[in-house]
């Protein structure tokens, strides 16, 4: 993919003056287009698409991902709230905690949110307080390791998430007990998952432990699909996985004598390649090994290449045509804060904007005010025009709920 200088016809470089850096940007068209290829790469059968609210959370873009005819997946009751208030009924909402208080399932309960148990003690705790009353989804570890740094797997045997495929006697004596109505049985192996083979191996975990079960609606294979963040990068092919997949769900739905639906819960793959955090040059520095460009931004704002040595492409949108040069990119927080290592850009000077891709999916999501420094703004590019979505902290931000003692 080259370097874009504008998005839906709008320069790039125009943002930086109208908005300031740093600046996360959304292309919504982007977004809209994702949500397709999915759609159509698994057109052979019932999909049902659950974004996974944690990868992106502002309320506009998941209004975009309504619109393109998806559903969600939530993880706290704030993200349930916040895909209410973008219009989501309670029945294209999903909620998938990992040990939560029971309050919290309560509540979503009351507002109508279906639960996917994560727990043996959890499916205990619903069965005395709501026995069958209330259809409900159990999240299985299916004991595969895969995705792309152990840090995103969450589908091995020492994984916190799930009730072990290995208990499934376990699950079945507590929904015999509680006689609870299973509607769906969910697994999420991990994230940057490449291989079609993956979702296959997950989804054979699923087939056989859903024999066991008489009243499914639905099997969810999770998220996971990984996109390109180098260049030259693979992404999933969902048009494989789609086939493959759909193939082998059509197969299992005539066993099991009734068509389900299968839900996937993308995050990444619908957000990440649609997100770009542009900055701006504040320091460019030579020492005696290497070169060094410090930037407006750092690791509170974008904290996957510390936190998972993610790789994100950048660029010099202010030189495109320059010497090109090897570069450390560095944030401006005050710990080993770098963003690209060894990496050849267009010569860089000060006040140069330069662009980090890939950065919708667990960008703003997990920022932060550590240093004391404030969070961009967010823009979304929808129908051709810039459209603020989030506005710049500022001080008063920073400071409005700490209450300062006299003394
Ligand atoms: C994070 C998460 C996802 C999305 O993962 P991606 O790698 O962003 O696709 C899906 N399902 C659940 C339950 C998750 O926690």
């Amino acid at each position: 993919m080259p370097n874009p200088t504008h998005i839906q016809g709008v320069s790039i470089a125009s943002l930086a003056d109208e908005f300031g850096t740093p600046l996360y940007i959304y292309d919504g068209e982007k977004i809209t287009a994702q949500v397709k290829t999915l759609q159509a790469a698994f057109a052979a059968v019932p999909l049902k698409i659950k974004y996974a609210t944690k990868a992106l959370s502002n309320i506009n873009i998941l209004k975009v991902i309504r619109k393109a005819g998806a559903g969600v997946d939530a993880v706290s009751i704030e993200e349930v709230r916040l895909c209410m208030m973008a219009g989501y009924t309670p029945s294209e909402i999903m909620y998938t905690p990992s040990g939560v208080s029971f309050d919290e399932i309560q509540e979503a309960v009351g507002m109508g949110i279906m639960i996917n148990l994560d727990s043996l003690p959890l499916m205990e705790q619903f069965g005395q307080t709501y026995g069958g009353s209330i259809p409900a989804c159990i999240r299985i570890n299916p004991h595969i390791m895969a995705g792309g740094n152990i840090k995103i797997s969450t589908g091995h045997s020492e994984s916190k998430f799930g009730i072990s495929i290995e208990q499934l006697p376990l699950i079945l004596e507590a929904v015999a007990k509680y006689k609870l109505q299973i509607v769906g049985l969910h697994i999420h192996t991990g994230s940057d998952i490449l291989d079609a083979e993956v979702f296959l191996r997950g989804g054979n975990v699923l087939f056989e432990a859903a024999m066991q079960f008489s009243n499914l609606k639905f099997l969810d294979f999770g998220g996971g699909f990984k996109v390109a963040y180098k260049p030259n990068d693979v992404s999933t092919d969902v048009i494989e996985v789609g086939r493959k997949v759909g193939e082998a769900f059509q197969e299992f739905c005539k066993k099991y004598g009734r068509q389900l639906e299968l839900w996937l819960e993308p995050g990444k793959f619908l957000v990440s390649e649609a997100g770009y955090l542009l900055v701006k040059a504040n320091v460019v520095k030579q020492s005696p090994t290497a070169a060094f460009v410090g930037v407006d931004t750092g690791l509170n704002h974008l904290i996957r290449p510390m936190m998972y040595d993610a790789y994100h492409s950048l660029y010099n949108l202010s030189n495109p045509e320059g010497k090109k040069v090897k570069y450390n990119v560095v944030g401006y927080i005050c710990e080993t804060d770098t963003i690209a290592s060894h990496r050849e850009l267009d010569e860089v000077k000060i006040g140069d904007l330069l662009v980090i891709k890939n950065a919708g999916a667990y960008g703003y999501s997990m920022a932060s005010n550590y240093n004391s420094r404030l969070r961009p703004p967010e823009v979304l590019i929808w129908d051709g025009k810039p459209q603020l979505i989030r506005k710049r902290e500022d001080f008063e931000d920073l400071i409005r709920n700490q209450q300062i003692l006299e003394f």
